[in-house]
């Protein structure tokens, strides 16, 4: 259980630097019952995106970034479309990615702990044959360069 480490004073004097960099990725547990028609609906609305890393490619999701209008994207750094101006993250603490949840405020240095969170967990965590071809069928089914 991951404690409430919301911190909208410290957050909001560093202006999200930490959205703003790249969106924090959601573990298979954030969701209940992910299902292709869930995610293709999830992803049409440009809300969330997919992408990949490590050795096999394995495919994972996080909230989309502001620029990008497909449903993959291979370089998801940037501005999270959850992020806004004087507000910060539009999503209540309990339904961001467990990444941002996981990541607790601190003056300097939680950028650094965001950037190292242990890439082996979510790429274990996703990197399971039913997840896989879930995510792989939603993505081919949408287009890959099919603009959202
Ligand atoms: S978690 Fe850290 S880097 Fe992110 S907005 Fe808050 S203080 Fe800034
Ligand atoms: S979901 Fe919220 S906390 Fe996470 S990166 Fe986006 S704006 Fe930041």
């Amino acid at each position: 259980m991951i404690p409430f480490n919301e911190n909208k004073e410290l957050c909001s004097k560093c202006d999200g630097c930490c959205c703003k960099k790249v969106p924090g990725i959601f573990f298979p547990s954030d969701f209940d019952n992910l299902t292709k028609d869930i995610l293709e609906r999830m992803l049409r609305k440009r809300f969330w995106q997919v992408t990949f890393c490590g050795d096999e490619n394995t495919y994972y999701i996080m909230p989309n970034v502001k620029n990008n209008r497909f449903c993959f994207n291979a370089l998801p750094g940037g501005i999270c479309v959850f992020l806004e101006k004087n507000k910060g993250c539009l999503l209540d603490f309990n339904f961001r990615p467990i990444q941002c949840r996981a990541l607790v405020p601190s003056e300097g240095r939680c950028v650094k702990d965001m950037m190292s969170y242990e890439k082996e967990d979510y790429i274990k965590a996703w990197n399971t044959p039913k997840y896989q071809k879930l995510i792989r069928d939603t993505i081919n089914a949408i287009g890959l360069f099919t603009k959202l």
